[in-house]
């Protein structure tokens, strides 16, 4: 299977080593796309533990698996990833810009959030994320560009998924 990412790699050889947890993120561009996969695929522990340890208390696994599971992941867009390795030589977090896009109870929806990562025992973790946009998209029609930017047709794009 194709990695829930969208990296156009096998789930087994991107994000899947990642949540198996036998190996670790090496940018936060990476754990960004792992946690994503980890929605799709619903592997709520994974989530979990990549949060900041500041950001453990806050969520419970319980509900991260309700919403992974009444969702349904669509696509992907990584917008925007800063230089971690520049950033590192200033301090310890470092961002993420993406949009997921999913299906909710018959509608289409596009989040984009702006996400903070941070370094913590050396590993790259979630700290938290500010939406700057949420909205329900129109379907297209099969033949009309889909609604995630690939500049495809819908049906060669996100209707796959569906
Ligand atoms: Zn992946
Ligand atoms: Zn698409």
């Amino acid at each position: 299977m194709l990695c829930p990412c969208g990296s156009a790699q096998t789930f087994a050889l991107c994000c899947q080593p990642l949540i198996m947890a036998t190996k670790s993120a090496n940018s936060p561009e990476q754990l960004m796309r792992s946690r994503y996969s980890a929605y799709a695929t619903q592997q709520a522990d994974y989530i979990y533990f990549t949060y900041a340890h500041s950001s453990q208390a806050e969520q419970s696994i319980d509900d991260i698996a309700q919403w992974a599971a009444t969702t349904k992941w669509l696509k992907l867009v990584i917008h925007y990833a800063s230089d971690h390795k520049k950033d590192l030589a200033k301090h310890n977090n470092a961002q993420v810009e993406f949009s997921a896009f999913y299906q909710l109870h018959g509608q289409i929806w596009q989040m984009r959030e702006k996400s903070n990562f941070v370094l913590e025992d050396t590993a790259w973790r979630y700290l938290d994320g500010e939406v700057s946009d949420s909205k329900t998209l129109n379907k297209p029609k099969r033949n009309e560009s889909c609604f995630c930017g690939s500049e495809k047709k819908f049906k060669n794009c996100c209707a796959k998924v569906f």
